[in-house]
This record gives structure tokens, C-alpha cells and sequence, in this order.
């Protein structure tokens, strides 16, 4: 028998529901490590909701979540699911970074305080350590120099960059991004996905939900069309974006691009 196949995201089955509405329908998502999938679909489709159950910012009703083969939020014993204790969910979340569309930076912290708070809070590391790693992080990102700015003195492409920054701190096994770059001024977009394009290259494990089509076409090993809490889709980009088979899919396509 052949090993099993290494997963950095598996979900099974995946129902959550607000009151009576299921929001998730039974989702079903792989990701291996190494690569960048990228999720596309219709505003209230329940994009964002997958993302906050990966990192169990939501629970789910029904159906299981793995993170590199462990369960998110729950251990099992004689085949039933027990809840971790908030600290050990906080340890396991810390493998899992999110990006999110409105930067979430805390602004009454400069941007050195923002990227040393998780490391020193959640991974135990020293003030010097941290640091020395928020000087890397923020030379990755393009931004050496403005470890004393604080948030509000940075455009919004360069607090995105700092969110990242923030993200990658923890030294987190999956990186999440919701719409990262939808609340940004046109052109501060391309300074946000060339970093982003930098950690797919660099081998980061991503999921991405954008409406930037042509950054999925370029940059994910996989493309998956999400539309009313359910995948309709999934496949390489070239597939999915360029000869769908799905009605929705080419709907949903001939919304948000010109050509296919
Ligand atoms: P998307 O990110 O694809 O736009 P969301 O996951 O934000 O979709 O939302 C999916 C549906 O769930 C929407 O109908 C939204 O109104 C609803 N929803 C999301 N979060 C909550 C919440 N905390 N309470 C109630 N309904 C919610
Ligand atoms: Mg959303």
C-alpha cells in the first residue's frame, strides 16, 4: 500500500450554518503543501466563512477539518470529538497566518510593535528575537526602514504588506488571504500580489480568495469556484478559468473578466 499523500488543508464535508441558513454545504478542499489555491466565486457565496472555519475562527457543524494531518480545534477519542481548550486552539492557530481585506493592523502599535506582539505572545519568543525576525519580514516585503511608522502614516498597499508581514511573524505552515486586495486604491494592487507572488515562489502553502483573475491564472496550482456554500469546481487554472465546465462557472466568469 502506498503512503498516504500529505495535506496541508483537508476538508471534509464541511456544513456551517448562521441560524437556519447553511452558509457551507458539505465542502470538500485539499491543499498540498506548497501550493496556492485560489477561490473564486459571488459575494455572499461563503467565501470568507471557509477561511474563518481553516482557522476555526468559526466552528463548524458538520464534517471535519485536518491542518497538516491533525484536526483543527478538536481531538478525537473512541471516534468522538472533543473540543480543545482555547489555549490549545490559540497554539494551532498559530500555524495558520490570515491576511485579511481591511489589514486588521492595531493602530495604536507602530509597525515593529505589530510584528514582534504574536511571536513574543503566542510562540514564547524573545523581544531580541522577534525583532531581529521583524527586520527580515519587513525586508521581504519591501519596507525596511519603517519599523517606527505607525499604520496610519502607511498607504493602504503598504499596511497590506505590514499585514503580511504580520502573518508570516509566527513563522505560520498556511498562509489565508480574503480578498486581500479589494479595499485597495487600484494602483496599490500590483505592490501587494508581487509579494504575495514572492511567497507562492518561495514555496508558502496559500489560499487565496480574490477576484484577481489573472493573478489566479498565473499563480495558482489550483483554482476552485465557489458558489452558494458549495465547490462547483475545482481544477488547474487553465481548466477552470480558461474552459469551465460548469453553467455557473461561465457565468460567474463572463461577469468578472472580459475574456475567458
Ligand atoms: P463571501 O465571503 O463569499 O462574500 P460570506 O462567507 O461572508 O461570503 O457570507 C456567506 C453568507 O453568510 C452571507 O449570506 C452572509 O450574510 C452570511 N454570514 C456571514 N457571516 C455571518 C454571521 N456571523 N452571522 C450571520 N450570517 C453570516
Ligand atoms: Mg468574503
Amino acid at each position: 500500500m502506498s503512503e498516504p499523500e500529505r495535506l496541508m488543508v483537508r476538508a471534509r464535508g464541511v456544513t456551517k450554518r448562521f441560524g437556519a441558513i447553511p452558509v457551507l454545504r458539505g465542502v470538500d478542499l485539499d491543499v498540498r503543501p506548497g501550493e496556492v489555491t485560489c477561490v473564486i466565486g459571488p459575494s455572499g457565496s461563503g467565501k470568507s466563512t471557509l477561511l474563518r472555519c481553516l482557522n476555526h475562527l468559526e466552528k463548524i457543524d458538520g464534517g471535519e477539518i485536518e491542518i497538516d494531518g491533525r484536526l483543527l480545534g478538536y481531538r478525537r477519542r473512541k471516534g468522538r470529538l472533543y473540543e480543545l481548550k482555547e489555549s490549545a486552539i490559540a497554539r494551532r492557530r498559530a500555524e495558520i497566518g490570515m491576511v485579511f481585506q481591511s489589514f486588521n493592523l492595531f493602530p495604536h502599535l507602530t509597525v515593529l510593535d505589530n510584528l514582534v506582539e504574536a511571536p513574543i505572545a503566542v510562540r514564547g519568543r524573545s523581544r531580541a528575537e522577534a525583532e531581529r525576525t521583524a527586520a527580515d519580514l519587513l525586508a521581504k516585503v519591501g519596507l525596511s526602514g519603517r519599523e517606527h511608522a505607525y499604520p496610519r502614516q502607511l498607504s493602504g498597499g503598504q499596511q497590506q504588506r505590514i499585514a503580511i508581514a504580520r502573518a508570516l511573524a509566527v513563522d505560520p505552515k498556511l498562509l489565508l488571504f480574503d480578498e486581500p486586495t479589494s479595499a485597495l486604491d487600484p494602483e496599490l494592487v500590483g505592490e501587494v500580489l508581487a509579494v504575495m507572488r514572492e511567497l507562492a515562489a518561495g514555496g508558502m502553502t496559500m489560499v487565496v480568495v480574490t477576484h484577481e483573475m489573472s493573478f489566479a491564472r498565473e499563480v495558482a496550482d489550483t483554482v476552485v469556484f465557489f458558489d452558494g456554500g458549495e465547490v462547483v469546481e475545482h481544477g488547474p487554472p487553465e481548466r477552470v478559468l480558461g474552459s469551465p465546465e460548469h453553467a455557473r462557472t461561465r457565468a460567474f466568469l463572463s461577469r468578472v473578466q472580459v475574456q475567458p
